[in-house]
């Protein structure tokens, strides 16, 4: 592939600047690297904290975008997952490889980690390049804008979900991309979905009870009954006493965003009797084979509107309005 090919990008210049579209030179791979035709790419709030300054850029203008399904043309096949079909690119980009946390299984923690679509161009292109070792051969049948949301909402819920242990009661705080996902796995696995929506959203909450949860309620709400376990998506510290108060004694509160308002002070009592408040962190390698694996049993059905490469922006804009339910899929 000649060098004076180009194509077309999304990319953004800094903090509080519009997606600017741009023409960009196709790049060729290196050494380990795979260059993906992209036929998809999922929309994430971390874009919207990206596009915010609230989460940091490295080296910008950058190629926002970290749920990348796309055909390998050039460069080495995918590390993880089964070959000869679509790929998948997730968030974690790259890791160092010898740190203590690389070391134990915890490469989501290395503090040399670089993530895709924001210290390495991402997929709100028509092309983008990776680093095989990182990148997932997806189960076959997987069409690219039903995957491309299982790349970050889907991951780093399971994620999360992983953290509730083998809670039966489960409150989703946030009923967005990686929530509608979760619901699916979660009734899948035979627990009991609570459902917690900006107050009034009526469409999200019907969304919910029609995905398997077997209530749906505002974030403020008290729920029908304690809860084992909380993932909150919605990235509001306002809500973490409150989902503390909803949960069961040795329950587990898990906050699952890159990104969080100020937690609120609140009473010891709501920690007492043994109840944790823990994030979760990026992904690993073993969290997208396993939930890689897992979907097709489900089977997950991603609720997707659809957008342009020249929409990325609008489509950024209309998940800060909570203007679609589910996931934003850009399609090159
Ligand atoms: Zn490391
Ligand atoms: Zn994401």
């Amino acid at each position: 592939m000649g060098s004076l090919e180009t194509m077309r990008a999304m990319v953004l210049d800094g903090p509080g600047r519009p997606l600017r579209e741009a023409r960009l030179p196709i790049p060729g791979p290196g050494p380990g690297q795979t260059l993906i035709r992209v036929r998809a790419c999922g929309v994430c709030r971390t874009d919207l904290h990206l596009l915010d300054g609230e989460v940091a850029l490295t080296d910008p203008p950058r190629v926002l975008g970290h749920q990348i399904v796309g055909e390998v043309v050039a460069g080495d096949r995918p590390g993880q997952g089964p070959a000869g079909g679509l790929v998948g690119v997730p968030w974690l980009g790259w890791t160092c490889g010898v740190c203590e946390y690389c070391t134990s299984g915890r490469e989501n923690l290395c503090p040399r980690a670089r993530f895709t679509g924001k210290d390495i161009d991402g997929g709100m292109a028509e092309y983008t390049l990776a680093d095989a070792r990182y990148c997932f051969g997806l189960p076959a049948g997987l069409e690219p804008i039903q995957a491309a949301p299982l790349l970050c909402a889907g991951l780093i819920g399971y994620r999360a979900l992983r953290m509730c242990g083998d809670a039966q009661t489960l409150g989703l705080y946030g009923f967005g991309a990686a929530a509608h996902i979760l619901a699916q796995v979660a009734v899948w696995q035979g627990r009991r979905v609570f459902a917690f929506t900006r107050a009034g959203d009526e469409a999200a909450q019907r969304f919910a009870l029609d995905l398997g949860a077997v209530w749906a309620g505002a974030s403020e709400d008290a729920p029908p009954e304690q809860l084992q376990a909380s993932i909150l998506f919605a990235p509001v510290g306002d809500l973490v006493p409150g989902a503390l108060r909803a949960t069961a004694p040795g329950g587990t509160v898990v906050c699952g965003g890159i990104h969080m308002s100020d937690i609120p002070s609140f009473p010891y009592e709501l920690l007492w009797h043994e109840r944790s408040l823990r994030s979760v962190a990026n992904l690993t390698r073993r969290d997208g084979v396993e939930l890689l694996e897992l979907a097709p049993q489900v089977p997950v059905r991603s609720t997707v509107t659809r957008y342009e490469l020249a929409e990325a922006g609008r489509a950024l804009e209309d998940l800060r309005a909570g203007a679609f339910t589910g996931a934003a899929v850009i399609v090159p």
